[in-house]
């Protein structure tokens, strides 16, 4: 009894998922894994580098020998580079843009979904992204799409710029929200969709701590059914 179970959260840009993802892995005391953070890793060392993002052969080779630790301070997500503590560098709007260009080339992806497979490998991890429950975790045992309207999610995305104490005007940071979308949802690589089993949840009209409560009782039932043995997969 007690399994430990594979949690795969997808969704679009500001759906909430990051959060989401690190409160259910709190709550279960799973891992979890920001494979964004990774994508957005790649990005930074190629601008911090002036690299041409979009090579694709020296983006693979960055993602290749990504050195990236994932640590928490409290209740945040230390994420480095080598030595270097780039929580904050990488969620620069600059940053997110150049991570949704490296992640439409192949040998990026190929590189960074080893690792993330070798992350997931022992269970008991909640990963969110574009790709899991598609591509990196076809056997995760609960996949949930995570979405809400684009304005809802420019309105938080908004909120969370001018927290940092940043200002850029709504409109842009709709159109920028939008833009990152749309290049996710039609790459021919692992683009963003829902799997064919996931859970579709809307997040536009309730809270973080709705959404957190929804995942929890969805992971809560999928454990009992891996417990009873009455799963079919
Ligand atoms: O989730 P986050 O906004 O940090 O992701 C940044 C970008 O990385 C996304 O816009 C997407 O292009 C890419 N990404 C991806 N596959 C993942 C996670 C992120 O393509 N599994």
């Amino acid at each position: 009894m007690g399994h430990e179970i594979t949690i795969a959260i997808d969704g679009p840009g500001s759906s909430g998922k990051g959060t989401v993802a690190r409160a259910v892995a709190r709550a279960l005391g799973y891992a979890y894994v920001d494979t964004g953070a990774m994508y957005r890793s790649v990005a930074l060392l190629g601008l911090e580098r002036g690299l041409n993002i979009e090579d694709e052969d020296q983006m693979a080779s960055l993602a290749r020998s990504l050195d990236i630790r994932f640590t928490w301070d409290g209740d945040v997500l230390r994420v480095a580079l080598a030595d270097q503590d780039v929580t904050r560098a990488i969620r620069a709007e600059a940053v997110g843009q150049g991570a949704s260009q490296v992640s439409a080339l192949p040998a990026v992806r190929q590189a960074l979904l080893d690792r993330q497979r070798e992350l997931a490998a022992a269970g008991g991890v909640v990963m969110d992204g574009r790709d899991i429950g598609t591509v990196v975790l076809p056997d995760a045992q609960l996949k949930v799409f995570l979405d809400a309207d684009l304005d809802e999610r420019a309105r938080r995305r908004h909120e969370e710029i001018l927290r940092r104490g940043e200002t850029t005007p709504f409109e842009v940071v709709r159109s920028e929200l939008h833009t990152r979308d749309e290049r996710d949802r039609g790459r021919t690589v692992a683009p963003l969709r829902p799997a064919q089993d996931a859970v579709i949840v809307d997040s536009t009209e309730m809270t973080i701590r709705q959404a957190v409560d929804r995942v929890l009782s969805l992971a809560q039932e999928r454990r009992r059914v891996v417990d009873t043995g009455a799963d079919p997969q």
